[in-house]
């Protein structure tokens, strides 16, 4: 840290991404990307042509980007924001809406605690329930900016749309964020609210499902005064905050619904398969609808695991918040992937026998 850091920010502790590292090659399950690659749509959108074009600015509007987005879920253009990832249109909220405070979970992602950090927010956190479900009837008495991950990030559970409905009618005077980026595998999502509730915010991302992570691509769904704060934060920030190969690569996937749905039903078979093998091989797995999974040994740590397992070529996130340090978080990825790491579990729990 410098002498010259503002004095606001030396207290900060900032996100801890999961490793990305760029030397050795490892079977990643650290950061619940998806294992496929792009559409061919997408692969091919982003060509000669278009990079020649990275002279230019994008556009600031994000025109063609969001009317494909509407048209694809069936809501109006006026009804969409688009973002430099979902990371950023999180960020806008915070600083838009936490003047009274935020309302979110122990565990949750941890996003939202670094925000509150930021901007000086003060955070009302609600533990999850013992079986780690969301309490959802302590967000009935939101303070600020209510923010729900769902289904919920590091633990994988939902809550269903009535009770989302219920948060929604008992924070009147406050913005809903439902954070969606799991949503399609195997999750409920809240844009049927859309049209009712005024205060709901729903965030989703292609970092997972439609696996752009690196592209850097989050949309949102709101009522058109909640569209019109983010974009007045946008244009005062970054007006042109969504790339053009981004962009055009958005529409591409936008438009390849059918391919995405048939990836995301591998990885909800193959979360089956995994869930039961490891459940076999003395494994506690918490119930999941999202592409990853917890999973703990009733004998060996949760540290433990990482490690030897990323000794043997195989990255999962270990997270020491002390309610869930004995687990590891495994983003589901291939059949070949999963048969790989669950012969290195094997050997590792042989091991200790
Ligand atoms: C991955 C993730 C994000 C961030 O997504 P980006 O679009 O890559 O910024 C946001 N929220 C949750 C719950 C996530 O898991």
């Amino acid at each position: 840290m410098s002498k010259f850091l503002s004095e606001k920010y030396a207290s900060l502790k900032e996100y801890v991404p999961g490793e990305q590292p760029q030397d050795k090659k490892y079977i990643k399950l650290n950061t619940n990307e998806s294992p496929f690659p792009p559409s061919p749509k997408v692969l091919k959108s982003v060509n000669r042509t278009e990079v020649k074009k990275l002279r230019l600015y994008s556009d600031p509007e994000s025109k063609a980007l969001k009317e494909a987005i509407a048209e694809n879920y069936g809501v109006k253009s006026e009804n969409v924001f688009v973002s430099n990832g979902s990371d950023e249109i999180l960020n806008f909220a915070f600083m838009a809406y936490g003047d009274k405070g935020a309302t979110f979970a122990d565990i949750t992602y941890g996003f939202y605690k670094v925000f509150s950090e930021l901007y000086g927010i003060k955070a009302r956190i609600i533990p999850l329930k013992e079986d780690f479900s969301l309490d959802y009837k302590a967000f009935l008495k939101g303070e600020g900016l209510v923010v729900i991950a769902n289904p919920n990030a590091q633990i994988g559970k939902s809550i269903s749309l009535s009770e989302i409905e219920e948060i929604l009618k008992a924070n009147s005077e406050n913005v809903v964020l439902i954070d969606e980026a799991y949503v399609d595998f195997g999750g409920t999502s809240a844009l049927p609210l859309l049209e009712k509730y005024n205060n709901l915010l729903i965030v989703r991302t292609y970092s997972k499902s439609r696996s752009m992570a690196g592209a850097r691509l989050g949309y949102a769904f709101a009522s058109k005064d909640i569209i019109a704060d983010l974009e007045k934060i946008k244009y005062s920030t970054n007006p042109y905050n969504v790339n053009r190969l981004t962009q055009i690569a958005g529409v591409a996937a936008v438009k390849s619904q059918k391919y995405y749905d048939k990836n995301c039903k591998k990885i909800i078979k193959n979360r089956a398969n995994l869930v039961q093998k490891l459940t076999e091989i003395g494994f506690e797995i918490l119930p999941s609808e999202a592409n990853f999974i917890l999973a703990k040994h009733p004998e060996i740590s949760g540290e433990e695991i990482y490690l030897k397992l990323k000794e043997r070529g195989i990255l999962v996130r270990h997270f020491r918040d002390e309610r869930i340090s004995e687990f590891n978080r495994i983003t589901i990825g291939t059949e070949k992937q999963m048969e790989a790491l669950i012969k290195k579990l094997k050997e590792i729990t042989e091991e200790r026998k």
